[in-house]
């Protein structure tokens, strides 16, 4: 029987997840099949529930269920307990594992993909939604010299602070909330972690934010990343979209499910091809 996966969310048909582990699989010699579900707003549970005690093997869990993904795992990795979300979940027979690979799928794609290291840099992390909570375990963990997070709403952003204060103390770097409307100038590296280009929303931070020549990187890929990547070049910086955090994340995901770490150079390089032809 092939092993069957697939990604959970709402959007979801942009998501190029489904091609992307079918690569990992052909090159590995992995026998599955990776689907997309849609996930209506209210089904999160029942959906879940449902794929798994249909043969599932486990599920990638995107926008915006990631906090629900966590409540239902009976196990959490440190790194998905830290981040209270979790985008990796593992059907196991003795319990489901709920893991996050968001954290060391962007430092990977900024520090080995973009060649930026993180260690000593300031960085901007815009967003304390899903997608940042994973995230920003990773980013201390490179021990970067400041991390700011920006956010729309004071309360996810507190409690990711709070959560986060220990490791961002064992790291050394110096940990701190900020307003969107007023969060600093002249960052080296800045992460939009906001659902605001996948909403069309436009850039949710001034450009004083970026010094020259830094890194500014759009969890977020295709056409919607667009007006993100094109405002980062206009001010002087690098634009990097979510595509290599994508690969990198799915890589990590990939290993927890079969124990085999996929290249993911080729898949990368492909994938850009088709999102350079195909944007939305
Ligand atoms: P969530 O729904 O969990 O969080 C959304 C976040 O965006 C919150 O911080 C929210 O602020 C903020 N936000 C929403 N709309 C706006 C707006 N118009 N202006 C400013 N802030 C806004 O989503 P996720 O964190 O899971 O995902 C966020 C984005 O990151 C998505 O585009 C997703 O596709 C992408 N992503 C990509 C990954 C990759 O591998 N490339 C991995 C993870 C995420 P508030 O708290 O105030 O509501």
């Amino acid at each position: 029987m092939t092993d069957r996966y697939a990604v959970l969310g709402n959007p979801i048909e942009h998501s190029r997840s489904p091609f992307i582990h079918a690569r990992f699989a052909r090159a590995t010699g992995q026998d599955l099949e990776y689907g997309r579900l849609l996930c209506p707003l209210d089904g999160f549970d029942a959906l879940v529930r449902g794929y798994a005690a249909d043969g599932g093997r486990g599920m990638n869990v995107t926008v915006p269920f990631k906090f629900e993904a966590a409540r239902i795992a009976a196990r959490l990795t440190p790194r998905a307990a830290l981040a209270q979300a979790v985008n990796t979940l593992r059907f196991d027979a003795d319990g489901w594992l709920g893991d996050n690979t968001d954290g060391i799928g962007l430092v990977r794609d900024i520090e080995r993909n973009a060649g930026v290291a993180l260690a000593g840099a300031r960085v901007l992390l815009v967003g304390a939604g899903g997608g940042a909570a994973g995230a920003l375990g990773g980013v201390l963990s490179a021990r970067p010299a400041l991390v700011t997070i920006a956010n729309r709403s004071v309360d996810k952003l507190d409690a990711l602070l709070e959560r986060h204060a220990q490791a961002a103390g064992a790291a050394g770097t110096r940990l701190q909330g900020a307003p969107l409307d007023d969060c600093g100038s002249g960052y080296d590296v800045v992460v939009n972690a906001t659902a605001a280009s996948l909403q069309g929303a436009g850039i949710p931070v001034a450009a004083e934010v970026l010094a020259r020549g830094a890194l500014a990187v759009d969890m977020m890929y295709g056409a919607p990343a667009r007006p993100f990547l094109d405002w980062a070049r206009e001010h002087g910086a690098t634009g990097r979209d979510g595509l290599g955090m994508l690969v990198e994340q799915a890589a990590e995901a990939f290993s927890i499910w079969r124990g085999v770490m996929p290249d993911t150079g080729p898949v990368l390089a492909e994938l850009r091809r088709e999102v350079d032809a195909k944007p939305s």
